[in-house]
């Protein structure tokens, strides 16, 4: 019904971890043949008006969206140590009022300065000093302040090539400038999205470390939440990833969303992004 790949409904601009302005994140859609683009900048929706305002000017249909940092606790494990991270994207999410979701999310984002502070403190640790003060002069809104950040100042240095091996050897858990932090319960992320009239995106299944059967006790959760679209293409997942999450789609009944996770021009291969598969029901439509 809907063409399978003219969307993207996942991007991130400076006001979060991008690296473009807002409209910048639009004209860069533009020129890659997007015609129905998303914004959805980790915990803001600071970027919205800008990016809407150039979409209109550009011709091309635009969803006001965000990514919310969130986590999920299985099942009998109620220890704090055993949430798992994952982002729930909101799209069509109302901007025009101050709604529960603007409240929600201005609380989440106040705890990344203080992360970001115990994450200077682990890097000093490791003789690495001045890394919140390198990491903040990338974050265009301070309190958006990211891991992304944290490690562009390290390439920066000249100690590692690119942000991918920072987050390998320091940033994921485990590792030593790794700061454990409380996200917001997926119950809430999924009712700020639905409070503000959104649509409550899984995004990017495939990079969560769960086991298969904490994965379906996931999805069952969110859809017991009211969770309604998961993303089946993402610019991080591999052809077998689409084809399970497809899966996962028509088993649970989801809107099959479709995002690149853009970030950074130098570091996107517009080839990954594959297309839906045929016969998923569109995230289109429940947004049309
Ligand atoms: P934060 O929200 O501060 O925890 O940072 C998470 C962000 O870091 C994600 O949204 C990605 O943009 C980025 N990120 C996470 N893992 C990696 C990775 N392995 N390589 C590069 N960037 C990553
Ligand atoms: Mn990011
Ligand atoms: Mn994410
Ligand atoms: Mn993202």
């Amino acid at each position: 019904m809907f063409p399978v790949d003219d969307f993207d409904f996942h991007t991130h601009s400076r006001a979060s971890d991008g690296v473009l302005p807002p409209a910048a994140v639009v004209t860069w859609a533009v020129e890659r043949g997007i015609r129905h683009l998303a914004l959805t900048d980790h915990d803001t929706l600071d970027g919205v008006a800008e990016a809407q305002e150039a979409a209109i000017a550009a011709g091309i249909g635009f969803v006001a969206g965000v990514e919310i940092s969130a986590e999920w606790q299985d099942r009998g494990k109620q220890e704090e140590e055993n949430a798992k991270a994952v982002h729930i994207v909101g799209l069509g999410v109302d901007t025009a009022t101050t709604t529960v979701l603007q409240e929600g999310l201005r609380v989440l984002r106040g705890g990344r300065i203080e992360r970001a502070r115990r994450m200077d403190e682990a890097f000093s640790a490791l003789g690495i000093p001045g890394t919140f003060a390198g990491a903040m002069r990338y974050a265009a809104i301070p309190e958006l302040i990211s891991r992304a950040h944290f490690a562009r100042y390290l390439v920066e240095l000249g100690l590692f090539k690119e942000p991918g091996r920072v987050f390998e050897h320091y940033l994921t858990p485990g590792k030593p400038g790794y700061v454990r932090h409380r996200w917001v319960d997926l119950a809430e992320a999924v009712a700020w999205i639905r409070a503000a009239g959104g649509v409550a995106v899984v995004a990017h299944p495939g990079r969560y470390k769960l086991t298969s059967g904490a994965m379906q006790r996931f999805l069952e959760d969110f859809r017991d939440l009211g969770g309604e679209a998961i993303e089946v293409v993402s610019g991080s997942h591999t052809p077998e990833h689409v084809s399970r999450f497809a899966h996962v789609a028509r088993q649970f009944g989801f809107y099959a969303s479709r995002g690149s996770d853009f970030h950074d021009p130098a570091a996107f291969h517009a080839s990954k992004l594959m297309p839906l598969p045929e016969d998923l029901v569109s995230i289109r439509e429940r947004l049309a």
